[in-house]
């Protein structure tokens, strides 16, 4: 994808976010959240590849919890200097509002078939199917972030991000308000569904 649609929706005269440019790959990738309050709130899960940020808006934000299934579009591309990004975009700019950053570490695939990690995380994210570990500040642990199989066709934008199962995933992790975010489901609901999975 590259950073052209990145550069051709903002005027760097008047937000503060950065031009960027395409880095050289890391041996530690880095992945970001960061928490937009936007015209829709809406939390930005980005995931370094390829020297930028593989890019999804994630509308309720992730969850610990492995029986939510958050529904991810996936943006343009964003550069490798966005993951430090904190501030506010002003009025009249393209995505105007405030942007803080809610969570951020590094990732790795989750099975290692590669030596190449890149290499490999290109073909998954190219098949439509990530299966990532995070190792950040709250969350942990393996994760998935599927392409809708509605979306397999070429132009579709539609991913869930869900949460594996894990020693991470335990029901203290999923009930950490700071860790899952916007469940509108009752502590009850979700020791069901916890219940469910063992
Ligand atoms: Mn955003």
């Amino acid at each position: 994808m590259g950073l052209k649609q990145y550069w051709e929706k903002r005027k760097f005269t008047s937000t503060p976010e950065p031009s960027g440019s395409i880095k050289k790959s890391h041996k530690h990738l880095s992945f970001v959240i960061q928490h937009h309050h936007a015209s829709h709130l809406h939390y930005d899960f980005r995931l370094e590849m390829d020297g930028v940020l593989k890019s999804w808006a994630v509308p309720k934000g992730p969850s610990m919890n492995p029986a939510d299934k958050r529904l991810a579009m996936m943006v343009e591309d964003h550069p490798y200097d966005y993951r430090n990004f904190e501030g506010v975009i002003p009025a009249g700019n393209y995505g105007a509002g405030k942007v803080i950053i809610w969570d951020e570490g590094t990732y790795e695939p989750l099975h290692l078939l590669e030596r190449n990690h890149e290499k490999q995380l290109l073909q998954e994210l190219k098949n439509g199917h990530l299966n990532i570990v995070l190792h950040g500040k709250k969350l942990r642990g393996a994760f998935s972030l599927v392409k809708m199989q509605s979306d397999r066709s070429k132009s579709g934008n539609s991913w869930l991000l869900i949460k594996k199962k894990d020693a991470f995933s335990s029901l203290d992790d999923i009930l950490k308000q700071d860790k899952s975010v916007r469940s509108d489901k009752t502590v009850d609901e979700i020791k069901g569904e916890h219940n469910a999975l063992i």
